[in-house]
C-alpha cells in the first residue's frame, strides 16, 4: 500500500467508499490524515467503519476544517449535476481531489523520477495499459499496474527510483488530479461517450488533454479530428510529442502501414515491429495501441529488442479479441466485452470470414451502424432478447440463424466454421449487446463461451479455461 502523507495531521472528507474509496481511506489514515468518510449507501458506511475507517453524515461536518475532499471517481463532480458533497466542498472553497492526485503527489515526495506512464483514451485503454506493463515486466523492470483497468492505484508498492508505474486514467479520474504529470502521458483517441457524466464533447477531450499536456512527453493518436487539434495545441506550446497514427504516414512518429508499425524521426524512416504474427494484436485499433505502447516504452529506456519481444509474448486482455482456440484450421475468439455495435466493429473488420455469435440485451441503435462489415459475416447465430431485431436487420443479406442460447451458438458455429474452406475461419463471441439478459455480466458470458468451445472434441485450447 502507498500510505498518503500528503495531509498528515489534516481533516480529509472522502466520499464513495466502493472499492477503491476504502483503499483511499486506507492509504490516508496510513499517512496520518484525520479522516471521515461516508457514502449514500448505508451498507458501504457499515462495511467501511467495520474496517476501522472513521465514518459519519459529510452534511454534519465543519467544512471550514477539511483540508480536502477525496471523492471516488464514479461519484459525479460536474454533470449531470455536482453531487452534494461537491457542492458542500465548492461553498468552502475546499480542493476536491481523488485517488491517482494522491498518488502523484505521493510520487512527487518520494521518487519524482521514477517513471510513471499514465493512459487515457474513449477505447483501447485497458489493452494498451496491459501491453505496457506486460513489455516492462518480460523485460524485467519493476512494474506497477493499476488505476482504471481494475487494481486502485494506492494499494500499489510505494514510489521508488526505477520503479516503474503503469496507470489506466478514466476522464473521471483525469479531473480529480489537477497536478497530474506522468513521465508519459498517452491519449490513444476520443469520441463520444459518456457525455452524460461530461456534458459535451468540447469538456471531455478538455479533460483529456489535461493529462497529456502535464507530461514530459505526450504521446497523442491524431486519426480523430479532437486529438489531432490537442496534438497541434500541444506542438504549439512545445510540449514534447511524439504522434501515432494507425492509418496516416507521419512526417514523425510512430504509425502503422498495414500491419508494420513505423518510426519516422529526423534523420530516418524504418519498420520496428510488423504485428502480422502476433494474433493478440490484430487489426487497425489495435496498430494504435501497439504504436502508442512502443512509444511510451522507449521514452522510459527499454530498447527495440526488449519492446518486440514483449510485444511478441502479449497474451491479450481476456474478453477483448481474444483468441481462445484453434480446432483444425477454425479460429475461436472471445470477444465478450463488445457491449454494443461500435465496441463489436473492430473484430468484425479484423477478420475476413467469420461465423458471428451476437445478441444479448439490445442497446440503442442495434447493429444497422455495422452493415459495411456484413460482407464479413459468412453466418450469424443469433442469441438473446435481440435475435429477433437482429435477424431482421440481416434480412436478406446475411445468413442467420436464431439459436436463443449460446451452447447451440457454439456448437452450430464450430460444426459450420469446419467446413469452410477459407484458410482461417473464424467464430466470433462479439455480442454488440449486454448481457444481462442470460449472464450476469460480460465476464461470465465470455469465461461460458471459453468452457462451451473448450468441450468441443479435437480443439486446441490457446488459453486456459481454469484462469480465463
Ligand atoms: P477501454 O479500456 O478503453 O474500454 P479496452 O482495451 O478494454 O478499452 O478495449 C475494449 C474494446 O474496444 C476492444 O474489445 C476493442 O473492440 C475496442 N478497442 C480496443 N482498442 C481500440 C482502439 N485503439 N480504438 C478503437 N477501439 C478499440
Amino acid at each position: 500500500m502507498i500510505a498518503a502523507t500528503a495531509f498528515a495531521g489534516k481533516k480529509v472528507a472522502l466520499f464513495g467508499l466502493g472499492g477503491s474509496g476504502i483503499a483511499t481511506a486506507h492509504s490516508l489514515l496510513a499517512g496520518g490524515a484525520e479522516l471521515v468518510a461516508w457514502d449514500d449507501n448505508p451498507d458501504r458506511v457499515a462495511e467501511a467503519g467495520s474496517c476501522g475507517i472513521p465514518v459519519a453524515d459529510l452534511r454534519g461536518i465543519d467544512w471550514t476544517l477539511q483540508a480536502a475532499l477525496v471523492l471516488a471517481p464514479g461519484v459525479p463532480l460536474t454533470h449531470p449535476k455536482a453531487h452534494w458533497s461537491v457542492d458542500l466542498a465548492r461553498t468552502c472553497d475546499v480542493e476536491i481531489i481523488g485517488d491517482i492526485e494522491l498518488f502523484v503527489r505521493q510520487r512527487h515526495l518520494l521518487a519524482p523520477d521514477c517513471p510513471f506512464i499514465a493512459i487515457t483514451g474513449t477505447n483501447g485503454k485497458s489493452t494498451t495499459t496491459a501491453l505496457i506493463a506486460h513489455v516492462l515486466q518480460e523485460a524485467g523492470r519493476d512494474t506497477q499496474l493499476g488505476g482504471n483497468i481494475g487494481t486502485a492505484i494506492l494499494t500499489l508498492e510505494p514510489p521508488v527510483n526505477n520503479r516503474f508505474y503503469v496507470v489506466e486514467c478514466s476522464s473521471y479520474q483525469i479531473d480529480l488530479s489537477p497536478s497530474i504529470n506522468p513521465s508519459a502521458g498517452i491519449l490513444l483517441n476520443v469520441s463520444p461517450d459518456h457525455l452524460e457524466r461530461h456534458g459535451t464533447m468540447q469538456h471531455y477531450a478538455e479533460v483529456k488533454e489535461r493529462l497529456v499536456a502535464g507530461s514530459d512527453l505526450a504521446i497523442v493518436g491524431v486519426d480523430d479530428p479532437w486529438c489531432l487539434a490537442i496534438a497541434d495545441r500541444l506542438e504549439s506550446a512545445a510540449t514534447p510529442l511524439t504522434r501515432i497514427s494507425k492509418h496516416d504516414v507521419l512526417a514523425q512518429g510512430f504509425y502503422a502501414v498495414g500491419t508494420q508499425i513505423m518510426h519516422a524521426d529526423d534523420d530516418a524512416t524504418q519498420m520496428v515491429v510488423d504485428l502480422a504474427d502476433i494474433s493478440t494484436l490484430r487489426g487497425a485499433h489495435n496498430a494504435q495501441n501497439a504504436a502508442a505502447a512502443i512509444a511510451a516504452c522507449t521514452a522510459v529506456g527499454l530498447s527495440t529488442d526488449e519492446i518486440i519481444s514483449g510485444l511478441q509474448s502479449f497474451a491479450g486482455l481476456q474478453h477483448r479479441m481474444q483468441p481462445i482456440a484453434r480446432r483444425g484450421h477454425v479460429l475461436f475468439v472471445n470477444d465478450s466485452k463488445a457491449t454494443n455495435a461500435d465496441a463489436a466493429a473492430p473484430a468484425l473488420s479484423s477478420f475476413p470470414r467469420i461465423y458471428w455469435i451476437a445478441g444479448g440485451l439490445p442497446k440503442q441503435g442495434g447493429i444497422a451502424s455495422l452493415s459495411n462489415l456484413f460482407p464479413h459475416v459468412a453466418k450469424a447465430y443469433l442469441i438473446g432478447e435481440a435475435a429477433p431485431a437482429f435477424a431482421a436487420v440481416l434480412g436478406e443479406t446475411v445468413p442467420y440463424e436464431i439459436a436463443e442460447t449460446l451452447d447451440r451458438a457454439v456448437s452450430h458455429a464450430a460444426e459450420d466454421a469446419l467446413l469452410d474452406p477459407d484458410d482461417e475461419p473464424v467464430v466470433l463471441l462479439s455480442p454488440a449487446c449486454a448481457s444481462f439478459d442470460q449472464y450476469k455480466n460480460f465476464e461470465v458470458r465470455g469465461d461460458a463461451f471459453v468452457q462451451q468451445v473448450g468441450a468441443l472434441p479435437n480443439v486446441t485450447m490457446l488459453v486456459d479455461p481454469k484462469e480465463n
